[in-house]
């Protein structure tokens, strides 16, 4: 291919140029095919060229490609913020539509902020979130998130931020303690850092109901969420759940949250809405805050340009009623101990795996240099990039994340397929992670 004028992520080469998508398949230029087993980034939960949503958007297309907001609302974006809403946590009334995950985070932060101006409490501007997370690279999100290489270059640009605890037991439970007592304590630090920030000055604790793109999939202890929810409530704090990467099915739920048995006041969604036929992501609210604005100034000051996008409205809302038709959350549920098997089964005793983790369609495996003391490999190996290249090199797209800029936590990679993958194909992607993990650790 000529000179490139696309300002690709890497400046240092060109990746190769995909033509085609089939089910959970990628094909190339040359003709050489992947299995997209991180459905991108845990985008493509249909997998590719599903015909219904394709249909589903050229009806759309042919009749209305848009229509700004400011003057019009379109059928097709009425009937997904109803589907969304019959399907929500308790007391969700409202869906925000917007373009992305990070639009998505931006959104909900601002609308905690003027929900609490409406009810008359401005002082409060403050947000606590959790290190190892991550919500978005605009400037708002990459604020609230917690990954430090990510943050690093921004810094003096993020507004101050809290951070508390990840929940991550595989590295910071203690020895002896249960799993509910560690979510206890997790609770009882963010009780103090509340405490300790003001009461009054606090916002909003935002978290990923089950954490993707920076620690690989950390699962929630039992009770965790419960007595996260009950300390946000104790101070008047909202609850703000990011369920961008885990949510709309990944966990084998529609949301992740729904395991854990709690409602977020906010609730922000992405990836798997529009399955990747459109960037769409939304805010899900809870009625109080809908009403607060409603009664107040009639108006959340805030807007985009392709707000409730007619086109990515029809495709989420055909992905969602796929999935529903389809039975695709009980798959998901079906499988998932599929996956941990085989995973068990090829990893479980690999000398350079310390954990596999997961939910439904939504796994971890965390390399280590020892088991015993679980202590990373040196980050300047980039084992987690070798590892992405190898299993690129054996036709499986795989979502590797480097460990901490502090070495504390080693890499990762995380394993997102597409909710229609087969039997046969899950093995196949186990198989040559297996072997691409063998042979991006022999490189040294
Ligand atoms: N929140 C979470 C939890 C995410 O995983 C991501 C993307 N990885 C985002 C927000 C940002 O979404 P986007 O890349 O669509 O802006």
């Amino acid at each position: 291919m000529s000179a490139t004028h696309v300002f690709h992520r890497s400046l240092l080469s060109t990746p190769p140029v995909a033509v085609k998508g089939e089910g959970v398949w990628l094909e190339d230029a040359s003709g050489k095919r992947y299995i997209d087993a991180s459905g991108g980034a845990a985008v493509s939960c249909l997998g590719h060229g599903h015909p219904d949503v394709l249909e589903a958007m050229h009806r759309q297309l042919d009749a209305l490609a848009y229509a700004h907001t400011s003057f019009f609302t379109t059928e097709v974006a009425e009937q997904l913020a109803d589907q969304l809403v019959r399907t929500a946590p308790a007391g969700m009334s409202h869906a925000y539509f917007v373009s992305g995950g990070s639009e998505a985070v931006e959104a909900a932060l601002k609308m905690a902020r003027q929900y609490y101006l409406e009810i008359g409490q401005p002082e409060r501007s403050h947000f606590i979130a959790r290190r190892q997370s991550y919500h978005g690279n605009t400037l708002g999100a990459l604020a609230v998130g917690g990954n430090a290489w990510r943050r690093k270059q921004f810094a003096p640009l993020l507004v101050d931020v809290t951070h508390v605890s990840p929940c991550y037991p595989y590295r910071d439970m203690h020895p002896g303690e249960t799993p509910e007592a560690y979510g206890q304590r997790l609770a009882q630090e963010l009780d103090e850092t509340i405490q300790r920030v003001g009461p009054n000055k606090v916002l909003a604790f935002v978290a990923e109901t089950v954490g993707g793109a920076t620690a690989g999939v950390l699962v929630p202890v039992p009770g965790y969420f419960k007595a996260v929810r009950e300390v946000c409530d104790k101070h008047g704090v909202l609850l703000i759940l990011d369920e961008v990467m885990c949510g709309m099915g990944r966990t084998g739920t529609l949301h992740a949250c729904e395991q854990d048995g709690v409602a977020p006041d906010l609730m922000t969604i992405a990836k798997g809405l529009g399955g990747g036929y459109q960037p769409i992501g939304a805010v899900l609210a809870q009625q109080k805050i809908v009403e607060a604005m409603s009664k107040g100034s009639g108006f959340f000051q805030h807007g985009h340009t392709y707000l409730g996008h007619a086109v990515a409205c029809a495709a989420a809302l055909t992905v969602q009623q796929v999935i529903e038709r389809d039975g695709l959350l009980s798959k998901v549920q079906r499988d998932a101990a599929r996956i941990e098997a085989l995973l068990q089964d090829r990893f479980g005793n690999h000398p350079h795996v310390g954990d596999i983790r997961g939910r439904g369609f939504f796994w971890g495996v965390e390399l280590v240099q020892d088991r015993a003391s679980k202590a990373p490999f040196d980050p300047a190996r980039r084992l987690h990039a070798k590892v992405k290249s190898a299993a690129f090199a054996r036709g499986l797209l795989v979502y590797p994340m480097g460990g901490t800029v502090d070495g504390q936590y080693g890499d990762h990679i995380l394993l997102a397929p597409p909710f229609i993958t087969s039997e046969d194909e899950l093995t196949q992607i186990v198989a040559r992670l297996a072997d691409a993990v063998d042979a991006a650790i022999a490189q040294g």
